[in-house]
């Protein structure tokens, strides 16, 4: 684990990798029925990793019958749970053993650095399955207080089929936050990664078998969203849809559950999240290291970014420098397999346009581009980066305070007070998470109450673990990923009544 390697040794490690490049139906790679292939690019340097079979209709159609089959069969759902325990256990240790691989493909894929990657995001993916399979056989039923001559009992079953839709900001993560669950609950799966990121989806497949996972539980069909996840999306056979990504894009599930078979969407949407720090914050300079890593981690590209930075007006000019200067000590933007990068490249050249052209608006709507804004030079112009951006002067009003940029741009506002900063914070169409640093232990808890967000952070960004929920209010989505609710929203009641007679 996490051995500093340098960028060479890293660069040799990415050299020999083998790629899996063919989707995963009822436990065997394939060719797309019609064999499209699509090519995945290294956002960091433009160059072309490896080409992946593109998923069609047709080939979801199998996947999904491959599951239903496997979900009939209960191969899996009827699976002892203490089988069922010990081969997620196994799963996660597969996980765990494979994490500079894992570490490696989405790096590459993402152009996210690796350090973090390697002691973040993928230790994270084996502790979620852990937890998940930890709580197979905890999970209990209900038994109600009914006439004496009855017998009604409550019983949690899973959905049979579930699509499972992710982004490609965590991919490994974003997916195992579903995977583990639906697993976890006796679901047959079909997983579709973002098209920008399929690689580490295709390995967990096999690992799953490696573990002992039945064929046709986790089915992984990559290929574009308009293609292959709409028609997931649509399908009449699959019981439900888990979906992280835009709030665009969930709304779209709910259309398409109308348009199909009501089947149950959970989504986790977008943010705008407000990092409020008030003047009696416990210590200024640990709430602007937060507040720095709140917005640049993984350049930005986090749901929960803290793009919104609300700063009581007293402390104001004292916050902004010094977040000028934690930045400029702490941010390093460079290569992803540089052992000292903390800053990666964006997604895609398009997406760079797109945080391009919100820095413009912003100075457009007459906000102050303190620094940054713009792309990579040099060594770095291939990619797509974007340097670490800060606008002041920010109206709570303007579209770069209110619209989800995905990038490294903050914006900080001037607030009078408290509750100022939570009319700011709560004037959003997102409702994700939000921090307040005070020492005000009232006003704290009192924030933490009136704050439309589903995630709340006090004197701290970013913190917690596999047991505290994570989903938003409002237009940040319905679904809660993590946490033991999550269980529920893999499975459904069913009541059953029995007449005992006399
Ligand atoms: P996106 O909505 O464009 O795509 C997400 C997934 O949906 C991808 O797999 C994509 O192929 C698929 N998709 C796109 N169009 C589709 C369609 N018409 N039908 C079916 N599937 C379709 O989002 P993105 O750009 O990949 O990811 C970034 C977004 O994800 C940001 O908004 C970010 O905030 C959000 N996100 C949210 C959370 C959370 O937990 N709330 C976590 C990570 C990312």
């Amino acid at each position: 684990m996490a051995k500093q390697h340098s960028r060479e040794d890293w660069e040799k490690k990415a050299a020999a990798l083998s790629f899996e490049t063919q989707m995963f139906i009822n436990g065997q790679y394939r060719d797309a029925k019609e064999g499209g292939r699509f090519e995945t690019i290294n956002p960091a340097t433009g160059d072309v990793i490896t080409s992946v079979s593109e998923g069609k209709s047709s080939d979801i159609e199998d996947a999904v019958a491959a599951a239903r089959k496997a979900y009939r069969s209960g191969v899996w759902a009827r699976k002892e749970p203490r089988e069922r325990m010990r081969i997620l256990y196994h799963f996660a240790e597969l996980v765990e053993a494979h994490t500079e691989e894992f570490a490696l493909l989405d790096t590459l894929d993402t152009g996210k650095p690796i350090v973090p990657a390697l002691q973040g995001d993928i230790p994270l993916c084996a502790s979620t399955i852990q937890y998940f399979a930890e709580l197979i056989d905890k999970h209990e039923g209900l038994v109600t207080a009914t006439r004496h001559d009855a017998l009604h009992y409550v019983v949690r079953q899973p959905f049979g089929v579930v699509g499972l839709i992710v982004p490609w900001n965590f991919p490994l993560l974003m997916a195992v936050w579903k995977v583990a669950p639906a697993l976890a609950t006796g679901n047959s799966i079909v997983l579709k990664p973002a098209e920008q990121s399929p690689l580490s989806a295709l390995l967990l497949a096999r690992l799953f078998m490696e573990a002992g996972g039945p064929a046709g539980v986790l089915n992984v069909v990559p290929g574009f969203g308009e293609h292959a996840g709409k028609a997931l999306a649509l399908h009449n056979d699959v019981d439900k849809v888990a979906f992280t990504g835009s709030a665009e894009v969930g709304k779209l599930m709910m259309v398409y559950a109308g348009q199909s078979n009501m089947k149950r969407v959970t989504t986790e949407c977008g943010g705008k999240t407000p990092q409020i720090i008030l003047k009696d914050a416990p210590d200024i300079d640990k709430a602007v290291t937060y507040a720095v890593n709140g917005i640049y981690e993984n350049q930005g590209e986090v749901c929960s970014a803290g793009s919104r930075i609300l700063v009581e007006r007293s402390i104001y000019d004292e916050v902004v420098n010094r977040f000028e200067i934690k930045t400029r000590e702490t941010i390093s933007v460079g290569h992803p397999f540089d052992p000292s990068t903390t800053m990666g490249s964006l997604i895609t050249k398009q997406h760079q346009k797109r945080v391009l052209d919100y820095i413009e608006i912003g100075k457009q709507e007459g906000a102050q581009l303190k620094f940054g804004g713009s792309e990579g030079t040099g060594d770095l112009a291939k990619g797509a980066y974007v340097e670490p951006t800060l606008f002041t002067n920010v109206d709570g009003t303007m579209r770069i305070a209110q619209e989800e940029i995905i990038g490294p741009v903050a914006g900080i506002l001037p607030i009078d007070n408290l509750e100022h900063g939570l009319e700011v914070a709560n004037d959003t169409t997102f409702g994700l998470a939000a921090s307040v640093w005070t020492s005000d232990v009232s006003r704290a808890h009192s924030f933490a109450r009136d704050v439309e967000a589903g995630i709340v952070w006090v004197n701290c960004f970013d913190h917690g673990d596999a047991t505290s929920p994570w989903g938003g209010f409002k237009q940040s989505g319905n679904g809660r990923d993590k946490c033991r609710e999550t269980f529920d929203q893999y499975t459904q009641t069913k009541s059953v009544w029995v007449e005992l007679g006399d």
